[in-house]
């Protein structure tokens, strides 16, 4: 006889996660359990009756939600090289692109004046005019992992005005603000600046004001990469967040940091300012785990830094993986010679105290982005490293912060500043991005000296419910989605 219907229905689901320590996001300590999966969502968590086409048995790992890039450059890698396996292979399923100022949308044909360049190149199939261009080719060719965009200050300087040594006209502003307009009305969650880097420098707070103005009430958000990080560093974040005030619009500051050896110690000093001002605006900060940056090669830059290693160059493709000091001694060059003769050119700024950094990151409102720079021949290893690195060195080794800390920096805690619903934690109805580690083993493997190898103690990685990575490989799933603004 058949059984009736029972009370208690039994689900099916696709995937059953068994016997794993599952830290939600949220922060809070770990527990024991299981964890299904059906539709691409998660289903059940904790004891989880019923059949599953498919079973994970995670003893001895933990179960998270997929990583949350809070600061990416992958804007035209999403596209270059979709299986974004320097990010997946670290349990990063979702990154935000158009950071530092400097969105791939809308430069449209115009010239990827430095540091537009670390982006975009000149191929003109990966350019757009506007932010509904870039997510339909987004949308026709789906990456590995999930996105969310900002539109860029000096992206939309470059695409509109006709000398970049000044502040924006009117008309010039008028031409900003509509892109800014399209961007949002296509979905991008927020915009960007860049007043560090020569082609917004020019630029006044009342420009920005003026160009972002669009940003108001929309729920978008501003991520400022400030003027300056080293010995005008307050000063610089102030002039950020006063913008940000006058608009009534969240903020995330940049890759805070500290440089520069007369600033050491100071993120005493700017965290104290971000104390204060939280008690009237919505800021927070990301940080990437390392004491050296990355960013074009600049002399000022180099002036500011211990040591300088060479990321790339166009001029002298040999010098990639070289520091400055000992190709100085070489070519008999000065270094500021040296640097005028390796243009077009990126390099690596070893420039930040140990102490400064391990203080922002332990930061409450610090979220974990990388700032990988996905195109550089021989990038800063925080491209490959700096999720694991968080989750090893600075939570395990270093004891900065429980695990479900760590978690809670690069998944809940972003998911809430970006507006990204419905994603960053492990609820029934949640989308199932995940992660599944090894919480023993999992730390980074790329180094300053070797910095393209994949980290440590990654099991799988689940995006939109589809298995993405696997046993140290890309499975080829390209279940990735744009996430636009407001979206559930
Ligand atoms: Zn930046």
């Amino acid at each position: 006889m058949r059984p009736r219907t029972n009370r208690f229905r039994m689900s099916t689901y696709d995937l059953r996660i068994r016997n794993a320590t599952i830290y939600d996001g949220s922060g809070a300590p770990p527990v024991r359990g299981d964890l299904a999966l059906s539709d691409g969502r998660i289903a059940a968590i904790g004891e989880c009756h019923g059949t599953a086409a498919d079973e994970l048995d995670a003893t001895g790992l933990a179960v998270a939600p997929g990583f949350i890039d809070a600061h990416t450059h992958d804007d035209r890698l999403l596209l270059a090289d979709p299986a974004l396996t320097p990010k997946l292979s670290q349990g990063v399923t979702t990154v935000i692109v158009g950071n530092c100022g400097i969105s791939l949308a809308p430069l449209g044909a115009r010239s990827a004046v430095p540091p537009l360049n670390l982006v975009a190149d000149e191929a003109a199939s990966q350019r757009f005019a506007s932010f509904a261009a870039y997510f339909a080719a987004l949308e026709a060719h789906p990456p590995a992992l999930n996105c969310a965009a900002l539109v860029g200050h000096t992206t939309l300087r470059v695409a509109t005005m006709s000398a970049l040594d000044r502040p924006a006209n009117d008309g010039e502003i008028e031409a900003m603000q509509s892109l800014v307009r399209e961007a949002l009305d296509s979905g991008a969650i927020g915009a960007s600046t860049g007043t560090y880097y020569a082609p917004a420098n020019a630029a006044t707070a009342g420009e920005i004001a003026r160009v972002l103005e669009p940003l108001r009430g929309t729920g978008a958000l501003i991520a400022s990469h400030i003027r300056d990080e080293g010995e005008r560093v307050l000063e610089s974040m102030t002039e950020a967040m006063d913008i940000a005030a006058k608009l009534g619009v969240r903020q995330v500051i940049s890759h805070h940091k500290v440089i520069g050896r007369a600033n050491f110690g100071r993120s005493r000093e700017t965290l104290a300012l971000l104390e204060e001002v939280r008690a009237k605006a919505d800021v927070c900060l990301d940080c990437y785990p390392y004491t050296a940056s990355s960013t074009v090669l600049r002399a000022d830059a180099a002036k500011q830094a211990q040591r300088v290693l060479i990321a790339w160059s166009k001029a002298r493709p040999d010098a990639a993986g070289r520091y400055l000091d000992e190709l100085a001694a070489e070519t008999k060059l000065d270094p500021d010679a040296l640097i005028d003769a390796l243009q077009p050119a990126g390099a690596i700024y070893f420039s930040m105290d140990e102490a400064d950094v391990e203080r922002i990151l332990a930061y409450p409102e610090t979220m974990i982005g990388s700032d990988g720079l996905p195109h550089d021949a021989f990038p800063h290893p925080r491209l490959w490293g700096a999720f694991p690195r968080v989750l090893g060195r600075y939570a395990r080794e270093r004891k900065l912060f429980p695990l479900e800390v760590a978690i809670h920096k690069m998944t809940g805690l972003t998911a809430d500043r970006f507006g990204l619903r419905n994603r960053g934690l492990l609820r029934p109805g949640f989308h199932a991005d995940l992660v599944v580690f090894d919480p023993q083993t999992v730390e980074d493997a790329a180094t300053f000296a070797q910095p393209m190898r994949p980290a440590r103690g990654i099991a799988t990685v689940y995006v939109n419910g589809a298995l993405a990575w696997r046993e140290g490989k890309p499975t080829g799933a390209r279940t990735g989605r744009v996430l636009r603004r407001g979206d559930s």
